[in-house]
């Protein structure tokens, strides 16, 4: 476990199997639960980072000559033991995000689960890297092959540690790729633990890769000449920024980047368990979630009776740390808290009607809740304006608004109007209305009177602005995949 010592910066690059010191001034780490230091770490210069892809170019001819089944073993190994060391896991994402237990529970088993979903693909076809096709020559056979893309650059955000890399390392290796990871700047302790486990799995030194440094470190990450694919989380922004490097050297990029997801609530639903799902579609993570459905739309007959009760719902959490037993935890860093604050200040001037939590008190220096941390107490708001920004713009973090309709087909439309299209939930009685309104979603994930689970097995991304390609499943896979078809006489 990472020495929490202030005083030595731990290393903060992983280079064929060896841990070194980048050259790069040191991070600091901060708990956000109690905005105290907990670890220092070096950081990659861009000479650091050619010496990572360099190990990775390396690690890249040993990996992709092995077979599938050794492949499936080495993620099979890690899932293990991430399963055994899962309660100092655990442990670590309270401190690392200050996410209640039962939040970082969660974290680390999806993390376990997806490395052995994929440990699970290598055995059983799903990873096959050879099919036939038949051609209308008989004097021919046709084979296409898919074959690791390369090199690959795992760039990830903090709001998922660990999670969001185990969704593009799991398939990566899987695919036969070595791997240079960069994890966010605030939270790089649990990728730092990880890369212990590969090791420890047997995953051979040079294949997986880690450099520990901020937006400069990613760019030239993203942009090195050896890397053949970008996997990026993050914000809009920035994958826009990688899309643009990337397009010199047609690059590959995967590109998961932000939301404003609509929840639709339909008169005949049950309103507790519509509650419940806008509750922590809304606020699970502090609302630092990519998935967040912050636009809520109720059907007219049932509006204020809704808003009435989500209120309740959000006046009734607490936010705290992680060992208060607070079933809310802080935003990651005073930045964020200041910039979801600026957001909802701005929403506010422009006319949004806040019901409760920070936004009953944005303009007071008493407008956060105390304990040190960075606390955001959960805010509901109504009378919010289509061209409000709490309603057009991403805010990451617990602010949710509410606004009725009158239709179906309004419905549709309000929740279409967007420039981000990743998910939706649909809360109705009625079947058929909730397969007509999933088909109607332009989005890459709909949940019908489903909370926001998230399965190994099926896919994970967003149309428009949200991002381009698809994570997890057989897909996920494909995305660290390039197809070569061979001819050769029958
Ligand atoms: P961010 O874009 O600031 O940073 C994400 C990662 O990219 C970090 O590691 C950062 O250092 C790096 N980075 C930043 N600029 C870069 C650049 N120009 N080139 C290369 N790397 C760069 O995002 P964040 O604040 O860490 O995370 C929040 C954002 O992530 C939100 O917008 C959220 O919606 C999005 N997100 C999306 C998903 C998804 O699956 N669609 C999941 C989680 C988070």
């Amino acid at each position: 476990m990472i020495n929490a010592s202030l005083e030595t910066a731990h290393a903060g690059l992983f280079i064929e199997g060896e841990w070194r010191h980048g050259a790069g001034a040191p991070l600091t780490v901060i708990d956000p639960s109690t905005a105290l230091p907990i670890a220092r770490v070096s950081t990659a210069t861009a000479d650091d980072v050619d010496a990572a892809v360099g190990a990775a170019v390396k690690g890249l001819r040993v990996w992709r000559a092995t077979t599938l089944h050794e492949r499936g073993a080495r993620l099979a190994a890690i899932a293990d033991a991430i399963d055994a060391r899962k309660d100092e896991l655990i442990a670590l994402q309270m401190r690392c995000n200050g996410k209640p237990r039962f939040e970082a529970e969660l974290d680390v088993g999806d993390a376990a689960a997806t490395f052995r979903y994929y440990a699970q693909c290598c055995v059983n076809g799903l990873v096959e890297g050879i099919e036939t096709v038949s051609l209308p020559d008989p004097a021919l056979t046709g084979q296409v092959r898919h074959e690791p893309v390369g090199v690959c650059a795992l760039i990830v955000p903090w709001n998922f540690p660990m999670v969001t890399t185990a969704w593009k390392l799991a398939p990566a290796l899987a695919a036969g790729c070595a791997v240079v990871i960069k994890p966010s700047e605030l939270t790089p302790l649990a990728e730092i633990e990880l890369m212990r486990i590969v090791a420890a799995a047997g995953v051979p030194a040079g294949v997986v890769n880690l450099v520990v440094g901020g937006r400069d470190t990613g760019a030239a990450l993203a942009s090195h000449r050896r890397v053949a694919k970008v996997s990026f989380t993050g914000s809009t922004a920035a994958g826009q920024a990688v899309m643009r490097s990337a397009a010199d050297r047609m690059q590959r990029v995967s590109l998961e980047l932000g939301g404003k997801s609509a929840l639709i609530v339909f008169d005949d639903a049950p309103l507790d368990d519509a509650v419940e799902l806008a509750f922590n579609g809304a606020f699970f993570n502090a609302g630092q979630m990519c998935s967040a459905t912050s636009r809520v739309l109720v059907a007219r007959p049932i509006h204020d009776a809704f808003v009435e009760r989500l209120v309740a719902r959000a006046n009734a959490a607490t936010a705290g740390a992680p060992d208060d037993d607070a079933t809310i935890g802080p935003l990651i860093s005073e930045t964020q808290r200041e910039r979801v604050r600026a957001l909802l200040v701005r929403g506010i001037d422009d006319g949004a009607r806040s019901l409760c939590g920070e936004g009953l008190a944005t303009a007071g220096a008493d407008a956060v809740a105390d304990g040190g941390g960075y606390f955001f107490r959960p805010t509901v708001c109504v009378g919010v304006d289509m061209n409000n920004v709490l309603w057009r713009e991403e805010i990451f973090g617990p602010v949710v608004s509410v606004h009725p309709f009158d239709s179906e087909s309004e419905a549709i439309d309000l929740a279409n109007d967007s420039d981000y299209g990743l998910v939706a939930t649909v809360v109705t009685a009625d079947a058929a209305r909730g397969e007509r309104v999933a088909a109607a979603c332009e989005v890459g994930l709909v949940w019908i009177n489903t909370p926001q689970l998230v399965f190994p097995q099926a896919g994970w991304g967003g149309v428009k602005r949200s991002g381009l390609g698809r994570e997890l499943g057989p897909w996920g896979v494909r995305a660290f995949q390039e197809l070569k078809h061979v001819i050769r006489p029958a």
